[in-house]
């Protein structure tokens, strides 16, 4: 018994879920402890859009059972909360005072979602947008509502937008940028997501934010905007980005920096314990700096590795990040590194606003490095490849050759 590892992870999401697994199948007689404060086991947040839309049941989000961490040996507590990390003793303090003892820790918290911190901004049919419970709530709230307003430019208020009008809510999206993802994409992408949106009958409103929510009984009624404009909203969906779940984390000497740091191994600052997924801000080799990404693939990449490395092993996470969703009938697919990432990237665009399709391509040091695409990305296999293997595209006729294959 002495010899048996124990690994604590906190955190079961896609990055926490796979190291438990991974560690399962390094090492078949370690403990793995998995401490989640949501009362799911594994579910896909990137099915949760589907979930509001109707298209995907409850059955086909979730992805674990109970019953099945059981037959794994993966000891998972639901609802169970961690609240402090003692680095001394090496243990995990949960909310009931339970203490964890481990010899490696995964630390795969991901993020909350920021509220909004306007007046009215807690009355019923606010919603954030996270979990399966925020869905099932908003699902409810749909089924009595007849208008929305959404706020915000990046992704979870484009998935909101697109998921209310898909339900027949009359909808208006108000982002305080000049357009979605402001910092991808350039005013023609923005032009062109916004005639795709009003394509599907959403009022798009930039330049202005939430002023102040006002309601009935306790009910949202309507929003004012801080244009002075006044919206009738049975129900308002907010994205306002994540805050990273790190403040358990508080004087234990890990660094953080809004999420927690690490090396290009996934380790912190502090012997034994690693991070994965959403919370990581991570070396990343492709940048030579620290970077966060925010996509399922990368998170689910990083929980295995991370496992190996808890195991033994000295892997460098070396991964082109990949994201992508419907944008309304047609579809965004962002790649690698962009200029929201990466401020002195070079760009090429190529754009077609009648067809709504769009494809601006990123270099840096003569390096393809990164890609967002509205509609098709041909060749996105060997815009890939160029990336991993950072082939020299010295010439500008050499990129544009590229962009027009694209
Ligand atoms: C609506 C929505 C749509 C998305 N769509 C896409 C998409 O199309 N493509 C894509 O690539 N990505 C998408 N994403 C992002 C993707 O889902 C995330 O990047 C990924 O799920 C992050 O996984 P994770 O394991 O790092 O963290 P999470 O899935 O956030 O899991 C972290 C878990 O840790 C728990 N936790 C936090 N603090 C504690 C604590 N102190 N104690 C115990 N437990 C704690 C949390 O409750 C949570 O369950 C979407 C996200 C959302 C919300």
């Amino acid at each position: 018994m002495l010899d048996t590892r124990r690994y604590v992870i906190i955190g079961n999401g896609i990055a926490g879920t796979g190291c438990a697994e991974t560690l399962r199948k390094l090492d078949p007689t370690c403990q793995i402890t998995l401490l989640a404060e949501e009362p799911y086991p594994l579910y896909n947040r990137v099915s949760l859009p589907p979930f509001l839309k109707l298209q995907a049941p409850e059955s086909k989000v979730l992805m674990r059972t109970r019953e099945r961490h059981e037959q794994n040996r993966i000891d998972l507590r639901l609802e169970t909360r961690v609240t402090h990390v003692c680095v001394a003793e090496r243990t995990v303090v949960t909310h009931t005072g339970k203490e964890w003892p481990y010899d490696a820790l995964l630390v795969a918290t991901g993020g909350r979602p920021n509220r909004l911190p306007v007046p009215g901004g807690d009355l019923h049919g606010v919603y954030n947008f996270q979990t399966l419970d925020d869905s099932k709530a908003i699902n409810q709230r749909i089924l009595e509502a007849r208008t929305a307003v959404t706020t915000g430019g990046s992704y979870i208020a484009y998935e909101l937008t697109e998921a209310f009008r898909a339900r027949g809510l009359q909808t208006t999206w108000v982002m305080r940028g000049p357009r979605f993802l402001r910092r991808t994409l350039d005013a023609e992408g923005g032009r062109i997501v916004d005639a795709i949106a009003a394509d599907h009958g959403v009022r798009v409103i930039h330049g202005e934010e939430i002023a102040e929510v006002y309601g009935k009984d306790g009910v949202i009624t309507h929003v004012e905007t801080t244009g002075g404009r006044v919206l009738e909203a049975d129900m308002l969906g907010v994205g306002l980005g994540l805050t990273l779940n790190t403040r358990f984390l508080a004087g234990t000497g890990v660094e953080l920096r809004g999420g927690v740091v690490t090396d290009e191994k996934l380790r912190t600052t502090v012997p034994g314990i690693y991070a994965a997924g959403d919370v990581a801000i991570f070396y990343d080799t492709f940048i030579d700096g620290h970077s966060q990404m925010g996509t399922w693939d990368n998170s689910s990449s990083q929980g295995r590795l991370v496992a190996r490395n808890m195991a033994g092993a000295d892997e460098t996470y070396v991964e082109v990040p990949t994201y992508t969703t419907t944008m309304f009938h047609s579809k965004l697919r962002v790649v690698g590194i962009t200029s929201e990432v990466s401020p002195e990237v070079e760009d090429l665009v190529k754009s077609d606003y009648d067809a709504r399709t769009y494809t601006r391509l990123f270099f840096l040091h003569d390096r393809l490095v990164g890609a967002v695409a509205i509609g098709e990305l041909r060749n996105r296999k060997e815009l890939l490849t160029l990336i991993k293997t950072k082939e020299r595209l010295a010439t500008l006729a050499e990129r544009r050759a590229l962009l027009d294959a694209c």
